[in-house]
């Protein structure tokens, strides 16, 4: 297994990832242009945001600025290391882990209690102003109610940190804030289910640390966590100590998580990286996703597709067999599992990680790979909700994760200087002869050959494609969009709450730890000025 996979360079916290990916949509708005759009739009040097209001500057001007008054180009950025945890600090996790999920369960009940009352009262015509003060729903608003009470209701309250109940809190508060916004069509997407509660079984254990002493020890080997003290990491944490040491890195919060197996702490930091221009500016690249091959490239290219999900799968069936021969828990006669059922169950989790932590790097690779080479990088918006409903190939396409190839591009071509243009959803990139540009009304799938009925072009379905969408870059050049567009890289970032929301000041040794936005709204590529900060 490469050992890339444990201290991977990650960049949005667990939750956005996941809600990214699901809904196969990229966050970065962007400005559309005909059939193309820029992921983010381009920022003239004249319209910096207003105050507050993060901007990544277009190439020119950020260049310019950086040498000026020194300021790089800001991003949050989480590293993620595996750590290897003794029996004792594995204890102290679960038990801050327990913690936060009894101050979200107790602050869920109080909430649902309250509106049912709220909603008795009122079926007996009780007037608005003489019902139950209904309780609020904010983080603030529920640590407050939690602090009230925390000494009845949880007497063991000290032996914890506060931020394992603030975890809790703050999971209920974002997630009753996504129920109300969903039934009031302020969110999109998929609708957002009212908050329930968190069982010890199934939640997955995390903590999220945003105040104290967070930092890596000069060893490298060893992160300090509040309370938890000092803490043995599985891989040196040098790349993230080196940043910290020469003043380029901040860590603004650490949190906690047990997942594939095994605990894991993903510090988010806001990074001030360096100017960078791609190896060859001018370059353009078409990249055609798909199935046989995971990319073609309109340069010929061929990425394969690693299919790590049909390699492992046949240890997985065993280990399904295996699992499911074993005493499993059962809630109708309340039988716990067995300790030969948890084992199997872990190794059976273990392949999933396995899986997920080679596709991960595979994927790191390709796109970094891109964005540091070419100029600019012309993907497809694909409709991946969509191709998910088809039964047959729906494990494939969730195992070649197109989401998580553009999202990444998105960014890193904003690091490197590059941009990444993504044509609309609708563009015939199949279908258009990239030699002549006659369009067939009908393409089948098995046709892997492109034959042009117009000028005689034979070429590769996937190539065809590919040099279709890399062709679309000069279009968009010429589109009116101005040097600006062709050179400038740049996602402009939506903020949401990030700088709206209300700050804890940082307690920790200066440059080592400072302030959060709340959790889930970490966005992916945020360029802060000093200036403004
Ligand atoms: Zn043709």
């Amino acid at each position: 297994m490469n050992l890339e996979g444990w201290a991977t360079f990650t960049d949005v916290s667990y939750a956005s990832e996941r809600r990214r990916d699901e809904s196969g949509m990229l966050p970065v708005p962007g400005e559309r242009l005909g059939r193309l759009t820029m992921a983010g739009e381009p920022v003239s040097g004249a319209t910096a945001g207003p105050a507050g209001q993060a901007v990544m500057y277009s190439g020119l001007r950020r260049a310019e600025d950086a040498a000026t008054k020194g300021s790089g180009l800001k991003t949050i950025q989480a590293y993620r290391f595996a750590l290897d945890l003794t029996p004792g600090q594995e204890r102290d996790m679960y038990a801050h882990a327990g913690a936060a999920r009894f101050a979200h369960n107790w602050a869920l009940a109080r909430v649902e209690a309250v509106m049912g009352q709220r909603a008795a009262e009122r079926s007996y015509g009780v007037p608005d102003e003489q019902l139950t003060p209904s309780m609020p729903w904010s983080l603030a608003g529920l640590r407050k109610a939690w602090n009230a009470v925390k000494a009845d209701v949880a007497p063991w309250w000290a032996e914890m940190s506060k931020e394992a109940f603030n975890t809790g809190l703050d999971a209920l508060a974002r997630g009753l804030r996504n129920w109300a916004d969903s039934r009031t069509g302020k969110r999109s997407g998929r609708r957002v289910g009212f908050p329930r509660f968190k069982s010890r079984r199934r939640t997955t254990p995390s903590i999220r640390f945003t105040t104290g002493p967070i930092r890596v020890e000069p060893d490298r080997m060893h992160i300090v966590l509040p309370r938890l003290g000092s803490l043995k990491l599985h891989e040196s944490a040098r790349k993230l100590a080196r940043r910290i040491e020469n003043g380029t890195a901040r860590i603004m919060s650490a949190t906690v998580r047990r997942d594939g197996g095994r605990w894991h702490v993903s510090f988010t930091v806001e990074i001030e990286r360096a100017e960078r221009v791609p190896g060859r500016p001018q370059a353009v690249v078409g990249v055609d996703l798909g199935i046989k091959y995971l990319a073609v490239l309109s340069t010929g290219d061929l990425i394969a597709n690693p299919r790590h999900l049909v390699t492992a799968q046949q240890r997985m069936r065993s280990l399904g067999r295996a699992l499911s021969r074993k005493c499993g828990p059962d809630r109708r006669i309340c039988r716990r599992p067995s300790k030969r059922w948890q084992r199997a169950a872990a190794r059976l989790s273990r392949a999933h990680a396995r899986v997920a932590n080679l596709r991960r790097d595979g994927l790191h690779k390709l796109t970094t790979r891109l964005a540091r080479e070419y100029g600019t990088v012309v993907v497809e918006d694909l409709n991946v909700t969509g191709m998910l409903a088809n039964r047959r190939l729906a494990r494939h396409i969730a195992d070649a994760a197109f989401a998580v190839i553009r999202r990444q591009l998105a960014y890193k071509t904003g690091w490197n200087g590059g941009r990444l243009l993504v044509a609309d959803r609708w563009y015939p990139s199949s279908k258009t002869c990239s030699g002549c540009g006659a369009v067939k009304t009908k393409l089948a799938l098995h046709e892997r050959t492109y034959v042009c009925e117009a000028c005689g072009l034979v070429c590769d379905r996937d190539r065809n494609a590919a040099l279709n969408l890399a062709a679309l870059a000069a279009e968009f050049n010429t589109a009116g969009s101005g040097p600006v567009a062709a050179r400038g890289a740049d996602c402009k970032t939506r903020l949401g709450g990030q700088v709206a929301a209300k700050r804890e000041p940082g307690t920790a040794s200066a440059g080592q730890t400072g302030t959060v936005p709340p959790q889930g709204r970490t966005t992916n590529t945020c360029a802060l000025r000093r200036t403004e900060r």
